[in-house]
Formats: structure tokens, C-alpha cells, sequence
């Protein structure tokens, strides 16, 4: 069950206050990136939003975007984000022994280590447990083998979130368990995929014989299913609040600031593959910039996003308190619904307010053609982190107690199930 502590929460009245003095007090631009990331992992302000007892500092998820803000004010380099943040360390929280804990979160939360999400195959997407890449026990490790793709950011990755089915013998959400999979080793050939937007955000991944210890096992052995629900609570609530898919500074070595002058790293650009999505903040300065403030249709759209991303961060709230009580599957996702409608309509109103010139992506378009790129960006939130027609899915039967969609092959073993299709739906098994 994923239950995120409650009781080691604070008011977010002192937050303002508590990120400034905090900043005043240990900003030091002298530092390396590695060192202000111990100190700012340390303290807690890498997830401001976890409670206390997670290593964070017990604010809302609200708290995530002030401190953003209170970094930017400073000219401090923001804390690391990322996949890990956002999925890996929460999961490990919530399922991991306290050794693995100790051994993942801090790098995580420092900045030192950078992690992706291997859960997408060639033909396990949406249906997502019938995955096929394998491992097989020898001794205290693992060999793995088969194919991920779409693992967004993996290029830069030390880590993946890797599902494998450990058990074919038994129907296909029971024999698959949740590894913390170290990527820089043979047998990992991590290979760029380029989208429309020209940039490579994603890779596919082919694991030939690759290895993984069974300390790294986490949620213990078969359980990955479980795990999984958790993994992907936490990613659609955090896609649902917006806040930590912001574009975020590297983390790990091939990041390859962690030994630049932090008051150096703080002045680069976002990297290309951050985050596309428009902030509310940022929108309404444009609109100002461009003369297009008092515009009717400007406004209108303004409140929209105004309105839908207010409901976004009441429904990540409501969530945890749910997940707390042992439920909240159907309020992530509806999060998460909601988040493709905000990341769509914010860019849709970034080049609306810019007029004919959004469409000029090159350097010398209006802010480096980042509204045309964040325009061809949008139609990916409706994908990633699961579809809008599969949380639809989900709310439907497990927030609204719809009926569930009929599986001719539910309870078949995971090594029966193409026989079971050809005899089902005729022709060879696959
Ligand atoms: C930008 C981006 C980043 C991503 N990053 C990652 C990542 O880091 N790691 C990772 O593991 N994956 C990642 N993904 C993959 C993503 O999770 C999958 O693309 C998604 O789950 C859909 O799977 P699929 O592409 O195989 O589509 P399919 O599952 O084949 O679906 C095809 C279509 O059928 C519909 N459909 C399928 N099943 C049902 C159903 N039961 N009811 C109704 N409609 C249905 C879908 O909604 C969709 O429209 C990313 C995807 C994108 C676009």
C-alpha cells in the first residue's frame, strides 16, 4: 500500500519566510555544484514538499514552485529534480529496506546521482504488466535481458527504475518485480530516439546479459506489481501538480556540472530536454510584455489555466490525505488528466499571445522558439506517464466502482498467454 506520512507535516505560512533566511544564510556562489547540492539535499529543500521524515521539510506541494521562485530571487542553481525525485525516491521510501534507503535517497536528494524510468516496452505500453524483459536469479544477482524504450532522460541516467518478470509461471501481474538497475555497466546500449521537437528527451534501451545485485531488489521478490502502483501514483501526482516536472539543472556526473562554480552553473540556461510546460507566472509576463494583457481572449484563456492549475495542487493535496488513508489511486490520475489539459492549453496560449511569430523556432525567434517547441511538446502529456484514455480507465473503475474491462486471459500464466491468444482469437501463437 503507498501511504505517504502525515503527521510531520507544517503550515505553509512560514515557508516564505523559512527558504529566504535559509538562503541568505548558505548561498555561496564559491561552491562547487556538488557541494551546494550536499548542503541544500541536507537541509531538506530538495523536496520541501516530503515530509520530515523523508528528508523533506513538510510543506505542501505547493512549496515546491516558492522555492523554485526564492532560488531564482537569490541567484542560487535550484535543486536537483528529475525522475529520481519525482518517482525513484518516494518509492524507495515507501517499499525499501532502511539500507536501501540510506543507499539510494541521499543521492537522489544531493544531486549526485540521476536515475530514469524503465518501465515501457516495444509492446507493453499501456498494458504495461505483460512486459517481457527477464531476469534470472545466479546466485545474490540478477541477469537481465530484453528491450525498454521511451525511458525519458536515460542517456544521462545512473539508475533506471527497471520492472522484470522474475516468475513466467504465474499470471502476469504476479512475476514482476522493481530493481534499481545500474546503467554504466556491459551490456547496456542506451540509444537516443529524436522527436518532433528535435530534441532526444527519450532513448530505447537493449540489455543484453546486464546485471543487477539482489540487495537492489526493492518491495522484495514478485511484489513489483505493488511497487509499480506506487511509482506511478507518485509520477501522476507530481505530473498532476506540475511542480517537479519543472526543467531542473542535471543531476549525476554526465549532467556534467557537479564540478563547475555553482555561481557559474546557476547562470546557464535550462537544458533542452527540461520541462516544456508553460508556467502560469511566466505566461502572464508575456502577455504583459506583449501588449496583450487587456485582450479578451488572452484573459479568458489566462483564467482557464488560472482555474485548472489551482484544482491541479488542490487535487495533488487531496491525494496525499487519501493515500494516507490507504486510497487516492483515481485522484492521481486525475491529476495527471488534468495536467495534459494545462500543458496543451499553456502553450496554445504562449503562442496565441505571441501572434504568427510563435511559430519561428530558431534562435533568433521570439524567446529561442520556445513556445513553437512547447506547442510540439504538448501533445506528449497526453501519453507520458500513462494516456488519457487509460486514466480514464482507472478513475472510471477505481474511483467511480465502474466495472472493470473484461480479460479473456485474466489468471492465465505469463508463459500460456500466446497460446492462449491463438486459441482465443485463432491464427499462430506469437
Ligand atoms: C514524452 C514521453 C516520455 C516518456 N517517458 C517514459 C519513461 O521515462 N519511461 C517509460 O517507461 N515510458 C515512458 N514513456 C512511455 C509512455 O508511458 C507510453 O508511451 C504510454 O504508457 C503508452 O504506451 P504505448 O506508447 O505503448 O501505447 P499503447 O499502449 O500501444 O496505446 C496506443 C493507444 O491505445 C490506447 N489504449 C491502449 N490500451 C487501452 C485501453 N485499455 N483502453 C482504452 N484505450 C487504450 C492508448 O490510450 C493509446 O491511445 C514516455 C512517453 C512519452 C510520450
Amino acid at each position: 500500500m503507498t501511504t505517504v506520512p502525515t503527521e510531520d507535516r507544517r503550515d505553509d505560512a512560514d515557508l516564505e519566510v523559512d527558504i529566504t533566511t535559509w538562503l541568505k544564510e548558505h548561498w555561496d556562489p564559491d561552491l562547487t555544484v556538488s557541494q551546494w547540492w550536499q548542503r541544500v539535499g541536507e537541509s531538506g529543500w530538495t523536496a520541501p514538499h516530503f515530509p520530515i521524515s523523508w528528508g523533506g521539510r513538510g510543506y505542501s506541494r505547493r512549496s515546491v514552485a516558492v522555492v523554485r521562485s526564492a532560488f531564482n530571487r537569490q541567484g542560487a542553481l535550484p535543486a536537483p529534480g528529475g525522475l529520481g525525485l519525482l518517482m525513484a525516491a518516494p518509492t524507495i521510501l515507501t517499499h525499501g529496506t532502511p539500507e536501501q534507503i540510506d543507499h539510494f535517497v541521499a543521492g537522489i536528494y544531493t544531486g549526485s546521482q540521476a536515475w530514469c524510468q524503465l518501465f515501457s516496452e516495444p509492446g507493453s505500453g499501456s498494458d504495461l504488466a505483460s512486459l517481457s524483459t527477464r531476469a534470472e536469479r545466479d546466485g545474490d544477482k540478477w541477469i537481465i535481458n530484453g528491450q525498454k524504450v521511451w525511458s525519458s532522460m536515460a542517456a544521462g541516467a545512473d539508475y533506471g527504475m527497471l520492472l522484470a518478470r522474475t516468475d513466467p509461471t504465474v499470471p502476469k501481474h504476479a512475476g514482476i518485480s522493481w530493481f534499481a538497475f545500474p546503467l554504466d555497466q556491459p551490456g547496456v546500449d542506451i540509444r537516443p530516439l529524436v522527436e518532433i521537437t528535435g530534441h532526444a528527451l527519450f532513448n530505447e534501451i537493449f540489455i543484453d546479459e546486464a546485471e543487477v545485485s539482489d540487495a537492489d531488489l526493492i518491495g522484495g521478490l514478485n511484489n513489483g506489481w505493488s511497487v509499480t502502483q506506487s511509482t506511478l501514483m507518485f509520477e501522476r501526482m507530481g505530473i498532476g501538480a506540475g511542480g517537479t516536472m519543472s526543467a531542473f539543472p542535471p543531476a549525476g556526473v554526465k549532467g556534467g556540472i557537479l564540478d563547475l562554480r555553482v555561481g557559474d552553473a546557476a547562470t546557464l540556461k535550462a537544458p533542452a530536454s527540461g520541462s516544456k510546460v508553460l508556467s502560469l507566472p511566466e505566461l502572464i509576463d508575456l502577455a504583459h510584455e506583449y501588449g496583450r494583457s487587456e485582450d479578451p481572449h488572452v484573459r479568458h484563456k489566462l483564467a482557464r489555466l488560472v482555474e485548472f492549475t489551482r484544482m491541479g495542487e488542490w487535487t495533488a493535496r487531496r491525494t496525499e490525505i487519501e493515500m494516507a488513508r490507504g486510497g487516492g489511486a483515481g485522484f492521481a490520475n486525475l491529476g495527471k488528466l488534468a495536467q495534459s489539459r494545462i500543458s496543451k492549453l499553456s502553450a496554445e496560449l504562449g503562442c496565441d499571445i505571441l501572434g504568427l511569430s510563435s511559430t519561428l523556432w530558431d534562435p533568433d525567434g521570439p524567446v529561442s522558439g520556445r513556445y513553437a517547441e512547447a506547442l510540439l511538446f504538448a501533445c506528449a502529456s497526453s501519453i507520458y506517464g500513462g494516456t488519457d484514455e487509460v486514466q480514464k480507465n482507472v478513475i472510471g473503475e477505481r474511483a467511480l466502482g465502474l466495472p472493470r474491462e473484461p480479460d479473456p486471459l485474466k489468471g492465465t500464466p505469463f508463459a500460456e498467454r500466446s497460446q492462449r491468444i491463438a486459441a482465443l482469437f485463432g491464427g499462430d501463437a506469437p
